[in-house]
């Protein structure tokens, strides 16, 4: 056979037998490379270790301490998971496997009774052997009717195979077991390190919601335990933040696919979040010179035949309601048209300029289901919208003011960590954009230059524009590692020409404004989520649906003192509650705590012989006495100061 021309990174090229392997090109280059290499790419694909190469192309070996190095191991250990669920439940039917930078996962199928989270220690524990026996992992290659015959009772794998281009279908061979598998592998079962199966979710076969829900056994997997150890905190760490896990710890809200996926309900709690951040954002607004209005969910779907939303976000949108009489009536995706109706019902004149008009504006997007996301992506959402109408020249002063307010707002809240995308549209897709090359070159030409001014430091992002034009979007990330838009600031030269808006100038003459769309704290839905998460559900006292809690040693002797000072805060508008429930003092604490109660007011005998308050703060070990109506003070101090700093 004729020898094969391998060329290495630095440009160079070298002939090699054919059935040379990458462990072969690896130690021709150094003993110690070998040592920490586990595969490599050819021509940019990954390939086993120890499978001889197939032809000619360019190779770069892969070590273990690349993602791809980590990526090759977890495949291997998705494939010993494998082995064991067939070793344990041998009539189970096994669907995709995938191993990335962020784990592996199985997808599983074992009729009603699925695999379950308490099962996986006995699957762990088979994983190890095949580890500890330290087995040679072979590549073979089978025809298709020899593969097809060997998972014959298995529907999933049936179809992955039949979905394999050409005859040979690519199998491992692991001691007596053969397991269908693509990706590069490991040699040897033995170099399987350090793993650990994490978690069992449902998961429909190939992503398609008609199709039979699977389960999907989750697992990561290291070379060393101390990165398997720092990989487990951090995951933690990110339940610990999910707002979805502290939404229901704290009973903030709910989603129940049965009466409607990305459809949210606020239980109290969480209400009362949202209700103090909506009383916020109003007054804010109102007083930076926002008119708060308040407009419809429905129109006639004319309207948004109108501003281009049918033409270019109908994905995004649900479908029209017929009425019967030829009307057609549609759930808002935005409220741009509505404000529109709103600057348009008079004659506006320059001297109204920048005319800001503000909405908590409920709307309607047909996001995917697999997109959706507790409160952080749903389908019906109320965002803090607003619309300026300026004059052209107007443009950039009222850019830096959003941004300026927007800054300003963060600091309320105490938003650090975020960053600035200027997201443009994408020059390869057009046609999915407002057609204006002038309009859009000017846009986001005029976008750069206020960013730079401002000398904030952006990233720019093609073909994340809205369709009527570029935007500045603020980016922040979920306690999942996702990245999302939570403020967004946006230029439109197209609705206003869309809609013939004018202004009278001063020289009586009708112009065209332009219009700034903005959102400043994003939709309840998400800036709930994200605070969620940032405060790890110990909301400032603020925002902490329950502000107090008072626990008298004995309800009979002290309930009543309880209740006075309850009724104090109360006329303070604090929101309090007396726990009366009569359990041990040290549960009730505890209790306060688990809640993330910013302050626990525990009241006896003492306390109300001398008018005093013991004050425990979430978080501190010790209390403190102090007069009541020093607690009084303080706490409305507190609140008062936003910011926890
Ligand atoms: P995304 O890229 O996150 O889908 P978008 O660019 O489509 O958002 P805009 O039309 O700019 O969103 O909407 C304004 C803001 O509303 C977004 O910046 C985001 O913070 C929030 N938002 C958008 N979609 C959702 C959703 N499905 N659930 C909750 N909040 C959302
Ligand atoms: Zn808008």
């Amino acid at each position: 056979m004729a020898d094969i021309s391998i060329q290495f990174p630095d440009g160079k090229s070298k002939d090699f037998p054919a059935g040379t392997t990458p462990a072969d090109v690896a130690k021709s280059i150094s003993i110690s490379l070998a040592k920490k290499a586990v595969a490599a790419k050819l021509d940019g694909k990954l390939v086993d270790y120890l499978t001889p190469l197939a032809g000619d192309g360019a190779i770069e070996i892969v070590t273990k301490d690349s993602a791809e190095g980590l990526s090759v191991l977890r495949n291997t250990t998705a494939a010993l998971l494998r082995i064991a669920l067939k070793k344990q439940f041998p009539a189970i039917r096994l669907g995709e496997v995938s191993a990335d930078e962020d784990g592996f996962f199985v997808d599983t199928d074992k009729d009603d009774q699925q695999v379950s989270v308490d099962e996986l220690d006995a699957l762990s524990v088979i994983v190890e052997k095949l580890v500890s026996d330290k087995l040679a992992i072979e590549r073979t290659s089978l025809p298709k009717a020899d593969a097809l015959a060997l998972v014959k009772d298995d529907p999933y794998s049936t179809d992955l195979i039949n979905a394999v281009d050409g005859d040979a279908v690519s199998f491992l061979k692991i001691g007596d077991y053969q397991v269908l598998s693509d990706g590069a592998q490991l040699a040897n079962t033995g170099d399987v390190k350090k793993f650990k199966l994490l978690s069992v979710a449902g998961a429909y076969w190939q992503g398609k919601s008609s199709n039979p829900m699977l389960q999907r056994i989750y697992g990561t997997a290291f070379y060393k335990q101390a990165d398997l150890d720092a990989d487990l905190a951090k995951r933690q760490e990110a339940r610990e933040r999910d707002h979805r896990v502290i939404g229901n710890q704290l009973d903030l809200f709910f989603v129940d696919p049965k009466v409607g996926a990305g459809l949210p309900y606020w239980m109290p709690n969480g209400a009362t979040i949202r209700r103090t951040i909506e009383r916020y954002i109003i007054d804010k607004e109102v007083a930076n010179g926002y008119q708060h209005v308040y407009t419809p969910v429905l129109a006639n779907l004319d309207l948004y035949k109108q501003s281009g939303h049918w033409a270019h976000y109908r994905e995004d949108m649900f479908p029209p309601m017929d009425m019967g009489d030829g009307e057609q009536l549609e759930l808002r995706p935005m409220n741009c048209p509505s404000h529109i109706q709103i600057y348009n019902h008079h004659i506006r004149s320059y001297r109204e300029l920048p005319l800001r008009i503000a909405e908590l504006g409920m709307m309607h997007r047909y996001e995917k289901s697999g997109a959706l996301s507790g409160l952080q992506r749903v389908r019906e959402m109320t965002l803090n919208d607003g619309h300026t109408f300026v004059a052209p020249e107007q443009i950039q002063d009222e850019f830096k003011s959003i941004l300026d307010l927007m800054v300003k707002v963060y600091r309320d809240f105490d938003i650090k960590d975020y960053t600035f995308r200027l997201s443009y549209r994408d020059p390869k897709n057009t046609e999915k954009y407002f057609d204006d090359d002038e309009m859009w070159n000017n846009a986001q030409t005029m976008l750069k230059g206020a960013m730079d001014d401002l000398g904030l430091p952006y990233v720019e992002a093609e073909g994340e524009a809205a369709f009527y034009g570029p935007k500045l979007d603020v980016q922040t990330k979920t306690a999942l590692g996702n990245e999302e838009t939570l403020s967004t600031i946006q230029l439109d030269f197209m609705l206003p020409e869309r809609f013939d808006l004018h202004y009278i100038g001063a020289d009586g003459e009708e112009h065209r404004p332009v219009m700034i769309h903005r959102g400043l704290v994003s939709t309840m839905e998400r800036f709930t989520a994200y605070l969620t998460e940032i405060y790890k559900g110990a909301f400032p006292t603020w925002l902490a649906p329950k502000q107090v809690t008072i626990i008298p040693v004995s309800e009979e002797k002290h309930g009543a003192y309880a209740d006075k000072l309850a009724a104090e805060l109360k006329a303070a508008d604090v929101r309090v509650n007396v726990d009366k429930r009569g359990e041990k003092m040290g549960y009730l604490i505890r209790d306060a705590q688990t809640h993330k109660i910013p302050y626990t007011l525990v009241v006896g005998e003492d306390e109300m012989a001398n008018g005093t308050v013991s004050v425990r703060k979430y978080g501190e070990d010790d209390s403190q006495s102090m007069s009541s109506d020093a607690f009084v003070k303080e706490i409305l101090a507190d609140i008062a100061s936003y910011s926890r700093e």
